[in-house]
């Protein structure tokens, strides 16, 4: 599966890709599929080339949670559409609808409430409880030992779930090849010719050579900053604000270092009580958090955990909230990536606080920081817009740029509403994501949430 590359690339194509990710692959296919079906072309007319690897970015070593929860309603119609893709081939995708439960504090009741409402409207399946006691009263009777303090509603999504990161990328690849689309990698682009009448791209040059062709799609990832900067597009934005008023020279670009990591206890042991496998959690508190090793104060702010079992992984695996990186982010080294990375891995303060998190939540994880799996080092960049929601737009006449702002694994059917507008379609499920919407003030609201992504 794909072709690793020593020769030379086509001369010319008619659909370039940059990215064997998720958004890449999945334009890739669908793209490929309804230029078939229309009789316009096929995935013949499709290259994707990935300077690495199939899954060798974000999606590569996504945690691979897939859900509604998100209390920007444009965020949760889009979700929907793409649960909807993931269901369509769950073997392939590798897809494991166990469903997803975000567990909280007061300070977001009313936040989740309405996106409870709003599933309702839009009729994605879901149970909310609300009350502390009643919370507990749910909770046990999913797992008997459950004693996260500080809960007052519990947002239990019935679909959704997660998948097994690069099993589901490969699965992706492989659909997308059965239709012919040609995926190179060790091809990386380096930079663009810009026609002569207009600022169109007309060809990528890569370091095996220059490949023209007549539309790109963007799907890289934390490197979208670079090629965002190839296309000499605006590295400083204006934003108008909430308070009306235009802020500008907004950076538009900021990277954040997403901390995950496994604990190498049995996954089985994370069943629920009538041995089930159980639904993705994710809890939000402002109990005080303890250390699960000495009893100190971790913290007494607002904080956050995801986990789920893993047969891959081998154990119980998640992360918590991500860290800013504060640094300009064209100085960010962004290579080598992910586990390789010298710099954005996690280190022994997220694994006791992260262990911690888990102890607080179930009895079951008390005493097992020992378990943690240190010799697997995990984590990564995400690079986000600056309102951290995702940007789907066309620039310079024919780049669509995929920058999903690290929401995006859970996005497989981004790639389906990117490909129809390719195609000429445009898709209301996209619309509110434009690059526009920052000048003018059309921005998405904001929760209560201590993660930058909910
Ligand atoms: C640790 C971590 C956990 C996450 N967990 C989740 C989760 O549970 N659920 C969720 O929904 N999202 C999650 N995310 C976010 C999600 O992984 C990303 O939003 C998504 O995978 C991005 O997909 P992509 O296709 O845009 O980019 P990527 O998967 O990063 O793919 C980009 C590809 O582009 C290639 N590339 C880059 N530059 C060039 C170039 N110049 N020339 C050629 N090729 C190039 C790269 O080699 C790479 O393979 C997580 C992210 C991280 C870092």
């Amino acid at each position: 599966m794909g072709e690793a590359t020593n020769g030379k690339v086509p001369q010319s194509v008619k659909y370039a890709i940059i990215g064997a990710g998720i958004h890449g692959l999945s334009t890739a296919l669908h793209l490929a599929q309804m230029l078939k079906k229309t009789g316009r072309g096929s995935g013949e007319d499709i290259l994707v080339v990935d300077k690495t690897a199939i899954a060798a970015g974000a999606s590569g070593i996504a945690c691979g949670v897939v859900r509604n929860n998100y209390f920007q309603p444009a965020m949760r119609e889009l979700m929907a559409q793409s649960v909807e893709v993931w269901e369509s081939d769950p073997k392939a995708y590798a897809y494991h609808p166990v469903g997803y439960m975000q567990i909280s504090p007061e300070c977001m009741h009313e936040d989740v409430a309405s996106i409870y409402e709003q599933q309702k409207a839009i009729g994605y399946e879901s149970v909310f409880i609300e009350g502390a006691a009643d919370c507990q009263k749910y909770m046990t009777g999913l797992f008997d030992d459950w004693q996260a303090k500080g809960i007052t509603s519990v947002l239990h999504e019935k679909k959704g779930g997660y998948a097994n990161n690069t099993k589901s990328i490969y699965g992706l690849a492989d659909k997308a090849e059965a239709e012919g689309v040609r995926i190179m990698t060790g091809v990386e682009v380096r930079g663009f010719e810009f026609g002569s009448n207009s600022g169109a791209v007309t060809a990528l040059n890569t370091s095996r050579g220059r490949i023209g062709c007549d539309y790109v799609i963007v799907g890289a990832g934390p490197w979208v900053s670079r090629i965002w900067n190839m296309l000499e597009l605006p590295k400083r934005i204006s934003i108008k604000g909430r308070d009306g008023k235009m802020h500008d020279d907004v950076g538009m670009w900021i990277y954040w270092c997403l901390e995950e990591g496994t604990l190498g206890v049995d996954p089985e042991m994370h069943k629920t009580n009538d041995g089930r496998m159980p639904p993705v959690i994710h809890v939000d508190t402002d109990a005080p958090l303890y250390s699960d090793v000495d009893g100190s104060l971790i913290t007494d702010k607002l904080w956050g955990l995801y986990y789920k079992p893993d047969f891959n992984f081998g154990g119980v695996q998640g992360g918590s909230s991500p860290y800013k990186v504060d640094q300009d982010p064209d100085t960010v080294a962004v290579d080598p990536y992910g586990p390789d990375s010298p710099d954005f891995i996690v280190g022994d303060n997220f694994i006791h606080t992260w262990c911690s998190m888990l102890a607080h939540c179930q009895k079951r994880f008390e005493g097992k920081i020992s378990l943690y799996k240190y010799k697997e080092r995990s984590g990564g960049l995400g690079c986000f817009t600056p309102d951290s929601f995702p940007v789907f737009d066309v620039f310079r006449e024919n780049v669509y740029v995929i920058a999903d702002s690290n929401h995006g694994y859970k996005m497989l059917g981004v790639g389906k509403l990117v490909a129809q507008e390719v195609m000429g379609e445009k898709s209301a499920l996209l619309e509110p994501f434009r690059f526009a919407r920052f000048e003018k003030g059309e921005l998405h609201p904001t929760s209560h949430s201590p993660f930058p992504w909910s």
